[in-house]
């Protein structure tokens, strides 16, 4: 089976995480103080990632860091994940969702504008498929109205927009390392942001709300080494150096995944390069996406028989995403079908073909195969 992704593996990730197994530290170490940096290098940032142990982690901690809480509510995009959504409803906040641009699948900016209100306290935009979300429009409509802009690169690490990386375009952004994604640590994630007191909070919630930073004591006096004290509700998303090493090494390639996925990516589009039927991703002047998925869209209403032939045919093709608004939790809260209806027409043709960096030309071009045949016949 071809699945939609899959992790790259070499000997060297093997032997970093080796190198840790035989270290004195599993965990807390310094490999996830380097890792750390490395995340930051990447993305751009001066101040360290707050490592955590998955994508999901990492936007439950992004949104304890901005202080989401009762009564604040966060705007963002049916085209997800849903935990994009759902980790800011841990948080008490209330999710509003607002529609898609057309071309990319990405938060439209002018739709969000609709969505604002005097308690909007987060703008939650997705890079679909690796593409970068119009971070300058909704960067300044967040500012404008109070807000902060968060951005869920979980597809997207490595990419840029005007020659910015991702990961400094929105005032805090999150990492999936998750095998499918970019670049993998098995189970992991991060958090990179602007502001030092965001991070330090998201440091100190997946620390489980504790600290030792003398700096940071209320009560220390006549206390010994060791003492620390607790401030706030936390929990223990710390990410391993065992995961940290296999990250650190798997940066290093970054450059070479993104290169294959653009390849890749430009078979597909000129393997698929003028046929109706067919809806090939758009990429917008300035951006330069790190392709995670690739999101092929059927219009001629037959995604069902496509994904089912591809299946037969072992080629494990996905669904990116069911409009999170039409799951029964969503639903119960009184979001309907029909309320965001090009982020559901998108979903309903979308595909996704199988993207990473270990695929060969001549995968692609069996896939590229199989979709010809199928729509033409
Ligand atoms: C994968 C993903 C997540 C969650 O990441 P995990 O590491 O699987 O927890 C969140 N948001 C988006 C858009 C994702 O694709």
């Amino acid at each position: 089976m071809l699945n939609y992704g899959r992790q790259s593996i070499n000997d060297e990730d093997i032997e970093a995480v080796a190198a840790v197994l035989r270290g004195d530290w599993l965990t807390t170490g310094p490999a996830v103080t380097a890792f750390e940096r490395d995340v930051a290098d990447t993305a751009g940032v001066a101040e360290p990632a707050v490592s955590v142990t998955s994508g999901t982690a990492a936007l439950h901690t992004a949104y304890a860091g901005l202080g989401v809480g009762p009564g604040d509510e966060v705007i963002t995009t049916p085209l997800t994940f849903f935990a994009t959504a759902t980790c800011a409803m841990w948080q008490g906040a209330k999710i509003v969702f607002a529609d898609v641009s057309e071309d990319t699948g990405n938060l439209d900016p002018q739709a969000v504008e609709a969505a604002i209100t005097g308690n909007t306290k987060v703008i939650a935009g997705v890079d679909y498929a690796g593409h970068p979300i119009d971070a300058p429009a909704l960067g300044k409509l967040a500012h404008d109205n109070g807000a902060l802009l968060l951005e869920d690169a979980a597809h997207s690490i490595g990419g840029t927009l005007d020659g910015v990386p991702v990961g400094s375009l929105a005032d805090v952004t999150t990492f999936s390392f998750f095998p499918t994604k970019n670049l993998t640590t098995a189970e992991g994630g991060a958090v990179v942001g602007t502001d030092p007191e965001v991070l330090e909070r998201a440091r100190m919630f997946k620390s489980i709300g504790y600290t030792r930073d003398p700096e940071r004591l209320r009560n220390p006096q006549g206390q010994g080494g060791w003492y620390y004290e607790v401030h706030e509700l936390g929990l223990n998303y710390r990410l391993p150096d065992v995961l940290a090493a296999l990250g650190s090494n798997q940066l290093k390639r970054l450059a070479d995944f993104k290169k294959r996925r653009a390849e890749v990516t430009a078979r597909y589009n000129e393997g698929f390069a003028g046929i109706d039927a067919l809806r090939t991703p758009a990429q917008r002047e300035g951006a330069d996406p790190m392709w995670h998925l690739y999101p092929l869209r059927i219009l001629d209403g037959r995604r069902r028989e496509l994904f089912d032939h591809l299946r037969a045919n072992e080629i494990g093709a996905q669904v990116n995403y069911i409009p999170v608004h039409h799951q029964p939790i969503f639903a119960e809260l009184g979001w309907r079908q029909g309320q965001f209806p090009v982020a559901e027409a998108y979903s309903s043709g979308e595909i996704s073909l199988p993207m990473f960096a270990g695929l060969t030309d001549g995968d692609v071009d069996r896939v590229i195969e199989l979709v010809r045949d199928f729509v033409s016949g």
